[in-house]
C-alpha cells in the first residue's frame, strides 16, 4: 500500500484532506498518479452521500502500474479517467449504450463499489473506503478498472484532459451524441457555466447556425459568445414561466422556437424550461442532472415535443475522447479557456466556493 493525500467527504456535508493508502493493481486494474482533477457540482453533492468517500470524478494523470490483464495502456502513459465505467458485457453495453451499463450506472454509485476495483484497494484510517464513482480523482493515486482510462495525446495539458473527463464530455456529447444537432439547426442553451459552454461548442462543431445563449449573468453571456453563441439573451428574474424568454427565442428562430433547447443551470425550477423554448416536435434536454421533485404544466409538451435527460453526454470513452482531443488540436474546441483557475488540494474549499458562486467556468486542482 502506498500513502497519498486525498480529499475525503464525511457524508454529512463536509470534507477533510487526509492520507489514504492505495494498493497495487489486480489483473484488470490500473494505478494512476493523478495530475489534475476538475471540480463540478456533483463533487459538492458528494459531500452528503451518507458515508466517507474519496472525492472527485474528473481527472487525468500518468499510469504508474498496470495489472497483467491490461494491454491498452502502459506505465508512463498519460490518461484521462471516465466516471461511467462500462462493464462491456451487460445488455446495455452490448447494445452500445455504455453509459447505461447495468453494472456501473450512477444509481449504484452511491452504494458500495460492486466489484469495481478491489474493495480493499483504497484504505483510510485502516479500513477500506469507497471512491466517488469508483475513481475518486481528488487523490494523489487512484486505482481503477481498466475501462476507466483512455490514453491522451502528449500535447494535451493535464488540466484540459481532466475537465474533458466530465464537464466537456457532458456538454459536447449532449449536443453531438444525444441531441444529434445537425448542420443548420437552431439551439438554445439555458445556463452558460462549464457544461452549457460545452453544449454551445458541441452545437457549433455540429454545424448549428443559430445558437442562443441564455443566462442571468452578463459575464457568462460574454463567455458564451466567445465559445460560439450567435445570440445572447440576459434572463430576467421576473419571468418565472419563461413567457418573455420563449418569445425572444421565437424571434431568433423564424417565429417557431429552437430545434433543440438545453437546460444546464442545475436550478430545479428550470428543469422543464427548455420545453418552452423549442418548436413543435422539438427536443428539450435537461443536462444538469436535476433530481428534485418538480412539476410541469402538460401544455408545455404540446405538440410532439421530446424531453430527454442525457447521461454523461452518451460517452463512449474510446470513441469520444480521441474525437474531442482531435477537435482541440485543430482549434475547433476551446478547452484551455475553460480552465478559469487552478488550485492546490489544500485550496479545495476555496475551489468549491468559487464554483458555487459561479466565478469559474471550471476550477481545477493540480497535484
Ligand atoms: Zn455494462
Ligand atoms: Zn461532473
Amino acid at each position: 500500500m502506498t500513502p497519498t493525500r486525498a480529499a475525503i467527504a464525511d457524508g454529512v456535508g463536509s470534507f477533510t484532506i487526509d492520507t489514504v493508502e492505495v494498493g497495487s493493481p489486480l489483473a484488470d486494474e490500473v494505478l494512476v498518479e493523478i495530475r489534475a482533477a476538475g471540480i463540478c457540482h456533483t463533487d459538492h453533492a458528494s459531500l452528503s452521500w451518507k458515508r466517507p468517500l474519496v472525492m472527485g470524478h474528473e481527472g487525468a494523470g500518468v499510469v504508474r502500474e498496470v495489472g497483467p490483464g491490461v494491454t491498452h495502456v502502459r506505465p508512463g502513459d498519460a490518461v484521462v479517467l471516465n466516471w461511467c465505467i462500462p462493464c462491456g458485457a451487460c445488455p446495455q453495453c452490448e447494445r452500445g449504450d455504455t453509459v447505461l451499463c447495468e453494472v456501473s450506472k450512477p444509481a449504484h454509485v452511491m452504494a458500495p463499489s460492486r466489484g469495481h476495483a478491489h474493495a480493499a484497494g483504497t484504505r483510510w484510517r485502516g479500513s477500506p473506503i469507497d471512491r466517488s464513482f469508483n475513481i475518486g480523482t481528488l487523490s494523489g493515486l487512484s486505482l481503477v478498472r481498466k475501462e476507466a482510462v483512455t490514453p491522451i495525446p502528449a500535447s494535451v495539458p493535464f488540466p484540459v484532459a481532466a475537465i474533458t473527463g466530465c464537464g466537456v464530455m457532458t456538454g459536447f456529447g449532449s449536443a453531438v451524441n444525444v441531441a444529434r444537432v445537425q448542420p443548420g439547426d437552431s439551439v438554445a442553451v439555458l445556463g452558460c457555466g462549464g457544461v452549457g459552454l460545452n453544449v454551445i461548442q458541441g452545437a457549433r462543431v455540429a454545424g448549428a447556425t443559430t445558437i442562443i445563449a441564455i443566462d442571468t449573468n452578463a459575464e457568462a453571456l460574454e463567455r458564451a459568445r466567445a465559445f460560439g453563441a450567435t445570440h445572447a439573451l440576459l434572463a430576467g428574474r421576473d419571468d418565472p414561466e419563461l413567457e418573455a424568454m420563449a418569445a425572444s427565442v421565437r424571434q431568433h428562430t423564424d417565429g417557431r422556437g429552437a430545434d433543440h433547447a438545453f437546460e444546464a443551470t442545475s436550478v430545479p425550477a428550470l428543469a422543464f424550461a427548455p420545453l418552452r423554448l423549442v418548436r413543435d416536435g422539438g427536443q428539450a434536454l435537461q443536462v444538469s442532472g436535476i433530481n428534485d421533485a418538480v412539476s410541469v404544466p402538460m401544455p408545455w409538451f404540446m405538440w410532439n415535443k421530446r424531453y430527454v435527460t442525457p447521461l454523461y453526454g452518451g460517452c463512449v470513452p474510446s470513441r469520444d475522447f480521441p474525437r474531442i482531443f482531435e477537435l482541440y488540436a485543430k482549434g475547433a474546441l476551446q478547452l484551455d479557456a475553460l480552465v478559469t483557475r487552478t488550485y492546490t488540494l489544500d485550496q479545495l474549499g476555496q475551489a468549491i466556493d468559487d464554483m458555487l458562486t459561479g466565478r469559474n467556468a471550471k476550477g481545477v486542482i493540480l497535484f
